[in-house]
């Protein structure tokens, strides 16, 4: 089922948690909510599941305006980070609560709560508490409550925050599997730009109440609308710093980092990304400060003209810190931003 944004607004006195969203997702489509803490993800997705009403604004499923339909009339099902199951109910009865909520005759809603339990692949362990199940395992019992209603929509808000690192990969596989498989249009709020973008068909990244941009994950990162974006996407962090470009030239101080720019002379800030380094045997002088091995890549700090830059290099290359070495910047690696932090180009 379709979703459509319009003008969305939450405010609280003169402060907007969600100020003028405007999103369209498509059916099927998973769309993951990014943002840091306090930037209005959970706002937007209460309102979504209509547990807080809208200041202004229209939200639509599949056409029909929901904005004042009570949420047990939405055809949602919702995940929070904490699973929030029943613990004295085994896995079977966690499942099956919604369907028994709605008098579903039981020995129906024993027969949807194995078919979700394949899909999650839990069927094995249905006699069991949640008590006995890993963390990433309740949050599998709560995505197959979630959706054993048949929901239109799946609203999951933090739903890995619970897991230690291993398992939250896994578990947000398994979250896309289970989505694809379903087909279900899911809104997907996480603070984890790597979560976001590893899973979701497009991300949305809000900042101050803001969507700042809506894309798809590869096209947002090597195309960031402004610096917040290109600054809250990526680790380690992009590289941002002050450049003047004359007569074509990108400089940092002294130092020439691109010929042939076609922005207007002035001062601007550049964003290059840690990965966008070539080691070359000419090109930009630049000198280790710090070295760090991570095992795929070394992670350097150099310092290029008076700034402190970071540089992924392959693991395998000789370096320790004050060895000088000469680096290129890959084409359109360089992206460039005006004063007021809007991206006016790559070169
Ligand atoms: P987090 O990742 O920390 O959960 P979030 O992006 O989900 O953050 P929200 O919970 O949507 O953020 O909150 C957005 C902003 O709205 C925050 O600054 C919060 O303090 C504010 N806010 C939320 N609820 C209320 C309320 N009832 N009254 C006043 N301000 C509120």
């Amino acid at each position: 089922m379709e979703i459509k944004i319009e003008n969305l607004t939450k405010a609280y006195g003169d402060f907007k948690a969600v100020d003028n969203m405007n999103l369209n997702i498509a059916d099927g489509e998973l769309v993951g909510l990014l943002g840091p803490s306090g930037c209005g993800k959970s706002t937007t997705l209460f309102m979504l599941a209509g547990l807080n009403d809208p200041t202004s604004g229209h939200i639509y499923f599949g056409g029909k305006d929901v904005t004042k339909v009570a949420p047990e009339d939405r055809e949602i099902g919702l995940v929070f980070q904490n699973y929030a199951l029943y613990p004295h109910m085994t896995v079977a009865d966690n499942i099956m609560f919604p369907l028994i909520n709605r008098k579903v005759p039981k020995a129906e809603a024993r027969e949807r709560a194995q078919e979700m339990a394949k899909l999650v692949q839990l069927d094995h362990l249905m006699d069991r508490k949640p008590k006995a199940l890993s963390g990433g395992q309740q949050q599998r019992v709560a995505i197959a409550r979630a959706l054993v209603k048949k929901p239109e929509v799946l609203l999951l808000d933090e739903p890995l925050s619970n897991l230690d690192a291993k398992l939250r990969v896994e578990t947000r596989e398994e979250i896309r599997r289970i989505q694809q498989e379903v087909g279900i249009t899911t809104f997907f709020v996480t603070h984890d730009q790597e979560e976001a973008m590893s899973i979701s068909d497009r991300i949305a990244v809000m900042e101050k109440g803001v969507v700042q941009q809506f894309e798809v994950p590869q096209k947002m990162y090597l195309n960031p609308g402004n610096l917040f974006v290109a600054q809250f996407l990526g680790t380690p962090q992009i590289n941002i710093f002050d450049v003047t470009v004359k007569d074509g030239k990108i400089m940092c101080g002294d130092v020439v980092l691109r010929e042939g720019c076609k922005a207007a002379d002035g001062n601007y800030k550049a964003g290059v990304r840690p990965e966008a380094f070539n080691v070359s045997e000419n090109g930009i002088l630049v000198k280790a400060t710090h070295v760090r091995m991570t095992g795929r890549e070394l992670q350097l700090r150099v310092a290029l003209a008076k700034e402190e830059l970071r540089v992924l290099v392959h693991s395998d290359m000789q370096v320790s810190v004050g060895t000088e070495f000469c680096v290129t910047i890959r084409d359109n690696q360089i992206l460039l931003f005006d004063q007021t932090g809007k991206t006016v180009g790559k070169y």
